[in-house]
Order: C-alpha cells, then sequence, then structure tokens
C-alpha cells in the first residue's frame, strides 16, 4: 500500500530508529566486530544485553533489530509470524517485543537461513507454540555440528525442538492476517538454504542476509554460498522491489531500493576486480594485497567482514 511507503513514514521517527541504530552498529562494529576473531562468542554475550528496538513499518508489519539478524514480524488476528528467530541469549527482550506490539499468539516462524543469529531463537520459539519453516538445505545443516571455518567456529546441532518442521524446496505463497506473503529461494546465495520474504500489501520484503544494508556481507562457502549467488539473489530483489518498498536486510538499517542498488553495483564491481586477479593467476593473498575493494572500504568496510575478508570470501566462493 502506497500509504505506507518509507517515504512517507514518519520522517523524523524513520531517521531516529535507523539512523542511531546503524551508528550503534557501527561503534559495537569498532569494538567487537572489526574482524572474524571471536566474533560468534561477542555476539552471542552482547546478544544477552542488547537493548531491542522495535520499528512499525505499518500494515501490523514490524522489525525488531539489534538481536543478531533483523526480524520481521507480521501481526493480525491469526497469530504472529516471525521472519527469523534472533540470537538464543535475546529472548527475554523479543518476548517483551512481541508482546508489546500486540497479544496476539506466535504461530509461525520462517528462517531464513541456518546460521545462529537468525535460527537461535528457534527452540524456544517452538516452545511458545510456534511452526518453524524453512528451506530443506538449512535443516540439513541444522542437524549437523557444522563449521564456519572463517569465524573459527563450530556449532552443535541445533536441539530437536528447533529444527523447523514445515520445509520447503520450492517458492511458495500463502495469506496469513490478510496479506499474501511470497517466500522464494535464491540459489547458493549467503548459503544454499536461503529464503526471501516478501510481504505484498505490506509493500515489505526480507531479504535476509543475501542484504547487509552498509556492510561487505558474509558469505558461508561451506554452507554453497557463492558471489555470484548474491549478485542473482540482489538483482532479483531489486525486481520485487518499487521505489516505496521498505527492504528488510539481515543486518543494518531499514532500506530503500536505491540503497539496494547501490548494494548490488557495489557486489558486481568487487566481483569484477577480484575475479580479473583470479583469472590472472593471482593467489588469494596477492588478490588481498591489491585491495581490489578500496575505493568501497570506507563505506561497506566497518562491519563484521572486513575489506580482506571480503576479497577472500568473493575469490574463494567465486567462479
Ligand atoms: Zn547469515
Amino acid at each position: 500500500m502506497s500509504s505506507f511507503g518509507i517515504r512517507s513514514l514518519n520522517r523524523r521517527s524513520f531517521l531516529h530508529a535507523g539512523g542511531c541504530t546503524a551508528a550503534a552498529a557501527l561503534m559495537s562494529s569498532s569494538r567487537l566486530y572489526a574482524d572474524f576473531n571471536g566474533l560468534v562468542d561477542n555476539m552471542m554475550r552482547e546478544a544477552k544485553t542488547a537493548k531491542v528496538n522495535v520499528i512499525p513499518l505499518g500494515s501490523n508489519l514490524f522489525v525488531i533489530e539489534n538481536t543478531g539478524g533483523n526480524i520481521t514480524v507480521l501481526d493480525g488476528p491469526d497469530g504472529k509470524l516471525m521472519v527469523d528467530a534472533g540470537i538464543s541469549g535475546s529472548h527475554p527482550q523479543i518476548i517483551a517485543a512481541l508482546a508489546g506490539i500486540s497479544a496476539n499468539p506466535l504461530k509461525e516462524v520462517i528462517s531464513t537461513h541456518w546460521h545462529f543469529d537468525h535460527t537461535g531463537g528457534n527452540p524456544w520459539l517452538h516452545e511458545a507454540g510456534a511452526r518453524i519453516t524453512a528451506h530443506q538445505n538449512t535443516k540439513s545443516h541444522m542437524v549437523v555440528a557444522k563449521a564456519v571455518t572463517p569465524w573459527k567456529y563450530t556449532f552443535p546441532p541445533t536441539p530437536a525442538p528447533g529444527l523447523p518442521t514445515r520445509l520447503l524446496n520450492a517458492d511458495t505463497t500463502f495469506s496469513m492476517n490478510g496479506m499474501h506473503i511470497n517466500v522464494t529461494h535464491p540459489k547458493d546465495a549467503h548459503t544454499d538454504g536461503d529464503l526471501v520474504v516478501a510481504f505484498k500489501e505490506g509493500n515489505v520484503i526480507a531479504t535476509a542476509d543475501t542484504f547487509w544494508n552498509g556492510y561487505y556481507p558474509f558469505i558461508d562457502r561451506e554452507a554453497g554460498g557463492t558471489i555470484d549467488g548474491m549478485i542473482r539473489a540482489t538483482k532479483a530483489n531489486l525486481a520485487m522491489a518499487i521505489e516505496s518498498t521498505k527492504i528488510v536486510p539481515g543486518h543494518g538499517p531499514i532500506a530503500t531500493k536505491p540503497e539496494l542498488q547501490e548494494y548490488h553495483d557495489m557486489l558486481v564491481s568487487i566481483r569484477s576486480s577480484v575475479m580479473k586477479l583470479k583469472i590472472s593467476g593471482a593467489t588469494v593473498e596477492q588478490a588481498v594485497a591489491a585491495k581490489p575493494t578500496a575505493n568501497f572500504d570506507a563505506k561497506w568496510g566497518h562491519y563484521a567482514v572486513n575489506p580482506d575478508d571480503f576479497v577472500r570470501l568473493v575469490y574463494n566462493s567465486g567462479s
């Protein structure tokens, strides 16, 4: 609905919510998330005391920020649907945030991929009554001990209550609370199990970790992620969006289509530079030393994925 277009949101409150959060994220990024060392432990520890923000998007849609990946919530008489579950340690803040939205019960959780900052809350959300939906590849990563080598971390299998019970292997559309919800699976992007969730009447797209707004994104190569898939997913996200669409990234503030376009152009440019080096015979560390991201680092290089690590991710996942 155009009346809920992002530019028609109260501009001051939008800037306050998005701007301050982005600034806070940048401050904490330089303190905690400047690279992959200790990343998971730091995020898990910080989640316990994180101050969670709830941003209304109109049409009974909300974003819960600052508990790992962004959480999109659809509220209404059919019950609440959540896109992602945050980090397990933020569970008291998420309960309070959900209660602050309404007393409607929690019914559905869509896990956009297997990472801890998106599925950590699954076990308690299941106990609270939610059914969990995910791509079948996401479940396959959750049932085993799964390493993310760049993070120097191996995650234990997810306890059974946190596993998805409704598995998708194809795009699907369903209705809830009067909203048409379109779930698509971009192939081999951030992982091989990503889901993107579009709320038609709400004019909102939750891109999950195919989009980090303002930051170089992580690409989980060991779980099937590729730079080419990230670019394809971003093209598909752009094709779904119109000028007024509110785009909820996996990380970073809520975005507009021009910001998603800028992210796309950044990915394409860096992929091209890194693959030229790779094809010319440069080793991965020679590619890093050539600083192919230099023109982008001031804007994109200040969160969990630093410029050198992003070059490694692109080099190793590009073909
Ligand atoms: Zn992720």
